[in-house]
C-alpha cells in the first residue's frame, strides 16, 4: 500500500545481485516504503510489462539481458548516452513519460576512477559499446577487438574509435566478452592476449565476474597490474540508477558489501526487510 517500486527486468533473471544491492541502499537511506524486485519477464510480454508498471506504483526499472535494446526502443525520451550505445539499462516513470538512460557507460568511469589515456575494448556487444562510448567521450583513445571482426568494424565506424586486429598496447585492457563466465580455464584461447601480455596493460577491467573471481583477473594481478572488476562496476552503474529514481546520493558501500555478500543457492537467508515472496507484481 502506497509502496514505491523499483525492479529489474530480465529473461532469466534469478541470479541479478541487483535486489540485494538496492534493498541495501534503499534501508542504509531510511527509505522505508520503497522496494525493490526482480522482474522476470520473456521478450514477447516486455513492452506490455513495462507499459503497466507506472500505474503498479513504479518509479522505475533496471534492465537487463536480452531487453536493453527493446528497453531504448519503447522509451518516449532517452540520453543522448543511450541513443548513441543503443541501448537502456534503466528506465524512469515520469509525468506520464518512459525515461531511457544508460548508466553502464558512466559506471564503468566511476569504477575505473581515473580516466585512462588509451584503452584496448574486447568484445562489440552491447556492454562493449557502452565501454566504448563512455571511455571515448572521456578522451580515451579506444581500440576495440571481437572474435568477428565485422561487429568491431561496425562499432568503431558508430563510435568514432579503432577497430583492431588483435591485442594493441594500451594503458587499460577491458573485457566486455562473455568469455571466462563459464569455463575459466579456456579465456586465454578465446581471448587475443595471453597471461603473459597481461602486464603490458597497467589497468585490466574484466565486466565478467563469478564467485572466486576470473582468471583474466587472476593473471593480471599476478602481473602486477591494477584490476577492476565486474562487480564492481555493476555497483557503480547501479548507484547511479538509484540516484536517478530517488534524487539522492547512493551509498555506495552498502550496495557493495551487499553485492559482494556471496550468494548462496537456497534463499533461505532472506533478510526481515527486503521484499516478501509474495511481493511481486500481479
Ligand atoms: P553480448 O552483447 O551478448 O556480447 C557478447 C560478446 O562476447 C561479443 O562480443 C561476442 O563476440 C563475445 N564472445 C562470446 N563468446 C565468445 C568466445 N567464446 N570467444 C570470444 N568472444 C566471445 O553481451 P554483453 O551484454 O556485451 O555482455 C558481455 C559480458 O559482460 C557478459 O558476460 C555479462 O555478464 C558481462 N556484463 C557485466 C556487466 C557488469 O555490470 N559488470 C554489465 C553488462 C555485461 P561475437 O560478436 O564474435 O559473438
Amino acid at each position: 500500500l502506497g509502496l514505491t517500486r523499483l525492479g529489474v527486468l530480465g529473461w532469466p533473471v534469478a541470479h541479478s545481485r541487483s535486489p540485494a544491492m538496492h534493498g541495501a541502499a534503499l534501508r542504509e537511506l531510511g527509505l522505508d516504503g520503497w522496494r525493490y524486485q526482480r522482474l522476470p519477464v520473456p521478450p514477447e510480454a516486455f513492452a506490455e510489462t513495462v507499459r503497466a508498471l507506472p500505474a503498479l506504483g513504479f518509479r522505475g526499472v533496471n534492465v537487463t539481458i536480452p531487453h536493453k535494446e527493446a528497453a531504448l526502443a519503447l522509451a518516449d525520451r532517452a540520453s543522448p548516452a543511450a541513443r548513441a550505445i543503443g541501448a537502456a539499462n534503466t528506465l524512469t516513470f515520469a509525468e506520464g513519460e518512459i525515461a531511457a538512460e544508460n548508466t553502464d557507460a558512466p559506471g564503468l568511469m566511476r569504477a575505473l576512477g581515473a580516466v585512462p589515456g588509451s584503452a584496448l575494448v574486447l568484445g562489440a556487444g552491447g556492454s562493449a559499446r557502452a565501454a566504448a562510448y563512455a571511455l571515448a567521450r572521456a578522451g580515451a583513445e579506444v581500440a576495440v577487438w571481437n572474435r568477428t571482426p565485422e561487429r568491431a568494424l561496425r562499432l568503431a565506424a558508430e563510435l568514432g574509435v579503432t577497430a583492431a586486429a588483435g591485442a594493441v598496447e594500451a594503458a587499460a585492457l577491458v573485457n566486455c566478452t562473455s568469455v571466462g563466465l563459464h569455463d575459466p580455464s579456456s579465456t586465454f584461447k578465446e581471448l587475443p592476449v595471453s597471461a603473459d601480455a597481461l602486464g603490458r596493460y597497467a589497468c585490466v577491467v574484466d565486466l565478467v565476474y563469478r564467485d572466486g573471481g576470473t582468471e583474466l583477473l587472476h593473471e593480471a594481478q599476478r602481473r602486477g597490474c591494477r584490476v577492476v572488476d565486474g562487480l564492481e562496476v555493476l555497483v557503480h552503474q547501479g548507484a547511479l540508477s538509484l540516484e536517478i529514481w530517488t534524487g539522492r546520493p547512493a551509498p555506495v558501500d552498502a550496495m557493495r558489501q551487499a553485492a559482494r555478500r556471496e550468494l548462496s543457492p537456497q534463499p533461505a537467508l532472506r533478510r526481515p526487510s527486503a521484499a516478501a515472496p509474495g511481493d511481486a507484481v500481479g
